[in-house]
């Protein structure tokens, strides 16, 4: 079991979707999970239709509810944690739930950038609003100016992208999900890929740290 966590705009998700692909690990994503849940019509999706209604955070002890069924589910699987835990509270959580079903974390990779060149991309990102395929004008442009590459619609610019907005969602992560950082070194799994390169070479530098962690 790995974990990969980051602040927004890092180019997380594309590396996940990599590592689900190709090495075949199943995601355990907190908004997908939710998805799910709330699409399932169980108490529970019908707890969280609630939070989200009003806008609110779902808390703490339901994200690590979700976390723990589906580790139940797929215990014998090569689970990748996708964002999760987003924060102390969560992390711990999760390590007793490891324990109680003897299993255990082999790595927490964070993936690095400078708040500067996080802002640089972001600012950069378009995606198509008909398929919402993501592009970056810098890191991965479209082979069209402007228009998308598989159904040919207007890119556009998404709302939270806005820098205001994603100071303050980097100003979360500092607060909230850093402190994963000391949490995974005194657990000594901790490792840090810096995600300046390429996605292809981020992805060689993320599946040789897996590799030799869990050989
Ligand atoms: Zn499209």
């Amino acid at each position: 079991m790995v974990l990969l966590f980051g602040p927004p705009g890092v180019g997380k998700g594309t590396q996940a979707d990599l590592l689900s692909k190709r090495d075949k690990f199943i995601k355990f994503s907190t908004g997908d999970m939710l998805r799910e849940e709330v699409a399932s019509k169980s108490d529970l999706g019908n707890e969280i239709v609630d939070y989200l209604n009003h806008g609110a955070l779902v808390p703490d002890n339901i994200i690590s509810a979700l976390a723990s069924q589906f580790i139940e589910k797929h215990k014998a699987d090569h689970i990748l944690f996708d964002g999760f835990p987003r924060n102390l509270n969560q992390a711990q959580t999760l390590t007793k739930d490891l324990k109680r079903l003897l299993l255990s974390l082999k790595v927490a990779i964070e993936m690095h950038l400078d708040e500067t060149e996080i802002i640089e991309r972001l600012r950069n990102r378009r995606y198509c609003p008909q398929c919402n395929k993501i592009y970056n004008y810098v890191t991965n442009p479209p082979r069209q100016e402007q228009v998308c590459d598989i159904c040919k619609t207007a890119l556009v610019k998404r709302n939270d992208d806005d820098e205001k907005v994603i100071r303050k969602r980097l100003d979360v992560y500092e607060k909230e999900t850093r402190p994963l950082v000391d949490y995974y070194k005194s657990h000594r799994i901790y490792e840090r890929v810096e995600a300046t390169d390429s996605q292809e070479e981020v992805f060689k530098k993320i599946s040789h740290i897996i590799n030799a962690h869990t050989d």
